[in-house]
């Protein structure tokens, strides 16, 4: 799965989230039931495999026992035909007897007689006629009872007979017993030599129903293969254990391990050979079937968890949407919409509980928003007003501060600080100022003969020629009672500031006063120059130039004699 696709599935989303774990639990289980099943099928592959095997060298010993016991028998009757035991040996019908024994035992490559000395006397295809075979095991035990022999390669015969297969060596099992007269006396020993290759066969048909893989063994009572051929060279193996187990899994020469199982072969005569019939079969090859179903088991896992993964996506998708349309109404919550959301649809009762509860919460928290908005406005309009309430309060008192109330002229205070400001202003550039004070004449008999309040209304008039006569950068102030001071920056001469004042004068001496007629005033000027900072001292000086007006007859504008 590419990376593209791992992000479009959103692990880090619940859906995503759910989906995964619903993939890897459905792995986890099947890939565990089908381990299970598995191991169940290869327990029950190999019992049942085991159990067919040692049917099969059950089979095979119970058919090698009957076939070896039928052999020696009709040796062992052929010693005791009454024909054969009244003699003589080299009579033709026990010629004829021994042709048709091998007519009914084609296995059977060697059949004779021998007499008590070793000689054979006759032989079916007359072979070894003649010959002694009087050192032969065989005829040994032959001349004292009957005897069924182990394998053997040909000694005499090997070159008289064909090869089994080439290179093969001529292999046989051998049969014998005695031939005695009616009396006792050992009169030859009858003998026979059956092919190896027929035990052989006898033993592979018995097992070919078991299996095309299944291998068929035969030991000697030592544990020495007898069979097959290609393994003659093997060690020998033991019998482990009496009875041996009905199977087991062996590990062979060739470092394979193999499902094995091991019958002995009881012939049920004196004879018994002792011989081993061992079936094995390669444990790969048995439980092949079983390791078989386990894989396909894995990968139909595999297949059912992908499947699983699909329809874990839509079901995923049931469980997370409402989670997901709540994340998304809390999200609008959070950014203050005031957007209805629309309800929740889930048959969940938790994810229905929290929709409610959330969607309440929303009208509550807006209604709630809404009261402090209005609340907010209202505070807001009510600090506007006072703000520019106190604003207007505050300019009035600036006003009233720096303001006369009865002219609206500037007050004494603003006037001595406006003088300072222009001393400070001049000791920098060094350049000299005027100023005047003006004092109503005989203001005092106005007032008693008019009255108070004409007296203000004269003041108030005085005031109006006052701010008419003078520029804007001049400033005129009541100074105190009826006395008026006018500051003259930009005058910076004494001709100058009397030519002013002396307007002033002519002005209030030309107006009329209503009920008071002609009102006159004196006037004193002074020119400011550095080093003089005192704004009282300049005051003081404007004043004596006043009183030298007053004392000159008033109605008349005096200079300050210059101070050296
Ligand atoms: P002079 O020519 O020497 O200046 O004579 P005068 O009468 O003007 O002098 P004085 O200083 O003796 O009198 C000033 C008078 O001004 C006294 C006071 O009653 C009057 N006055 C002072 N302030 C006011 C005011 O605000 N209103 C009125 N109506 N009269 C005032
Ligand atoms: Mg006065
Ligand atoms: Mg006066």
């Amino acid at each position: 799965m590419s990376a593209f696709e791992l992000s479009r599935l959103q692990l880090h989303t619940l859906r995503g989230r759910l989906a995964l774990w619903f993939v890897v639990l459905a792995m986890l289980t099947l890939l565990c039931v089908g381990l299970y099943v598995g191991k169940l099928a290869t327990m029950q592959r190999a019992a049942s495999a085991g159990q067919t095997l040692h049917a099969a060298a059950t089979a095979a010993a119970q058919l090698l026992g009957a076939n070896l016991r039928e052999r020696e028998l009709d040796i062992a009757l052929l010693g005791q035909e009454l024909h054969v035991t009244r003699g003589p040996l080299n009579h033709p019908d026990l010629l004829k007897s021994l042709q048709l024994r091998r007519e009914s035992r084609s296995e059977l490559v060697w059949l004779g007689l021998a007499d008590a000395e070793g000689k054979v006397i006759q032989a079916i295809d007359d072979l070894l006629v003649g010959q002694s075979v009087a050192a032969r095991p065989w005829f040994i035990a032959g001349k004292e009872r009957v005897f069924t022999g182990d394998v053997h390669e040909a000694v005499l015969l090997a070159k008289l007979l064909p090869a089994a297969a080439p290179g093969e060596p001529v292999r046989f099992i051998d049969f014998a017993a005695p031939i005695r007269a009616p009396d006792g006396q050992l009169l030859g020993v009858v003998g026979a030599h059956a092919s190896w290759s027929w035990v052989t066969h006898t033993v592979q048909e018995a097992i070919q129903k078991a299996g095309s893989d299944v291998e068929v063994l035969i030991l000697d009572r030592q544990g020495a293969v007898l069979f097959p051929e290609a393994m003659l060279q093997e060690a020998k193996r033991p019998t482990t254990a009496s009875p041996p187990p009905a199977f087991s899994t062996v590990t062979w020469e060739d470092g394979r391990d193999y499902l094995t199982s091991e019958v002995a072969v009881d012939a049920k005569t004196p004879n018994d050979l002792g011989w081993r019939i061992v079936v094995r079969q390669p444990l790969d090859e048995a439980l092949a079937p079983a390791r078989a179903l386990r894989d396909r088991l894995i990968v139909l896992g595999f297949i059912a968890a992908l499947g699983f993964g699909l329809l874990a996506l839509p079901l995923a998708h049931t469980v997370s949407r409402p989670i997901e349309q709540l994340a998304a109404t809390a999200q609008q919550i959070e950014q203050r919409s005031s957007q209805p959301t629309a309800p929740v649809r889930t048959r969940l009762r938790e994810v229905q509980q929290l929709d409610q509860s959330i969607q309440s919460m929303t009208r509550s928290l807006l209604a709630r928003e809404q009261e402090l908005e209005t609340l907010n406005q209202t505070l807001e309009q009510q600090v506007t007003q006072r703000t520019q309430a106190l604003e207007t309060a505050n300019q009035e008192l600036e006003r009233l501060a720096t303001h006369d109330a009865l002219t609206g002229l500037y007050n004494r205070r603003h006037c001595d600080d406006r003088l300072a400001e222009c001393i400070a202003a001049g000791l920098r550039t060094g350049r000299p100022f005027g100023m005047f004070i003006l004092d109503a004449d005989h203001f005092k008999q106005i007032n008693d003969r008019f009255g108070h309040a004409t007296g203000d209304l004269v003041l108030q008039q005085v005031a109006e020629i006052l701010r008419s006569q003078v520029r804007q950068t001049d400033l005129a102030a009541r100074y105190g009672g009826e006395e008026f001071v006018v500051v003259l920056p930009l005058n910076h001469d004494a001709e100058g500031v009397a030519q002013v004042a002396e307007k002033v004068r002519a002005a209030i001496e030309a107006a009329e006063f209503s009920d008071v007629g002609k009102v006159t005033v004196s006037i004193g000027t002074c020119v400011w120059e550095p080093p003089n900072n005192s704004v009282a001292g300049l005051v003081h000086q404007a004043d004596l130039a006043l009183y030298r007006a007053k004392a000159l007859g008033r109605n008349r504008v005096e200079a300050t004699a210059p101070t050296a």
